[in-house]
């Protein structure tokens, strides 16, 4: 990501329109289940997948961003949140409702927060506290338990970040969204154990990534990651000291 950025990552963003509302789980108004599948394509997230996008036109088919209402942000790290705003500090999703764990908002707003990390760190507080600060007025705090929406509650994933949460959509046969809990699941699903070079709090981190496999093992639970080869849906399957991942079909 580029320094300097004082408005966030990427500063083209506001020139887009649609996808970029990769790494939230943003939630349409009208939630017609064509859409819920468009939007799941949408928020698969990767560089890659962008360019894909662009590539491919309009074959495939994101929302107007202001039909969103609400976007919920597992973390505030800059491939999660530096879209919330374009190169002129408007929001990108000018008629969305924001939703963040309040640990993870008052450790990025912390204004002391450059003084007690590495200065590699500093362009992420800033873009952070810019992103962020430029929500204040529509976000609402949440922590593990709440729900964003009936059916759409948060888990407590801390370690990546202080306050990351991951996310649970109830149905008929569920689906967990772990974000940066569970990153790439090539290395992290038979190596749940494994530390991530992102992860602030390692200890923390690997509990919940191995609370989450086991939950999604147990119950045969569908998982989205952000991370992942697209689309990005799977299942955990136990293998050995860990698991497998196995991309639904
Ligand atoms: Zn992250």
């Amino acid at each position: 990501m580029p320094p300097g950025r004082e408005s966030g990552w990427p500063a083209e963003g506001s020139k887009r329109t649609g996808c970029q509302c990769a790494k939230t789980l943003a939630i349409p108004s009208a939630r017609t289940e064509e859409r819920r599948k468009r939007n799941t394509i949408c928020k698969t997230p990767s560089t890659i997948f962008e360019l894909a996008r662009r590539t491919l036109g309009n074959a495939i088919a994101c929302p107007d961003p202001k039909s969103i209402t609400k976007i919920v942000f597992t973390h505030a790290h800059p491939d999660h949140i530096w879209g919330t705003i374009g190169a002129g500090g408007t929001l990108n999703f000018p008629n969305a409702a924001y939703y963040v764990s309040a640990v993870e908002w008052d450790f990025w707003m912390d204004p002391h927060l450059t003084t007690k990390l590495p200065e590699q760190m500093h362009v992420f507080v800033t873009g952070a506290q810019t992103n962020l600060g430029a929500v204040k007025d529509r976000v609402t705090m949440v922590k593990p338990g709440d729900d964003i929406v009936t059916g759409l509650s948060v888990l407590d994933s801390s370690g990546h970040t202080p306050g990351h949460i991951s996310l649970l959509l109830a149905g008929s046969e569920g689906l967990l969204i772990p974000a940066d809990a569970i990153t790439e699941p090539a290395v992290y699903f038979p190596h749940p154990e494994w530390q991530f070079a992102y992860d602030m709090d390692n200890g923390a981190a690997v509990a919940n990534r191995k609370k989450l496999l086991d939950r999604a093992a147990t119950d045969r639970m569908k998982m989205l990651g952000f991370h992942w080869p697209y689309p990005g849906l799977g299942f955990a399957e136990r293998k050995g000291t860990g698991y497998q991942y196995v991309a639904a079909a």
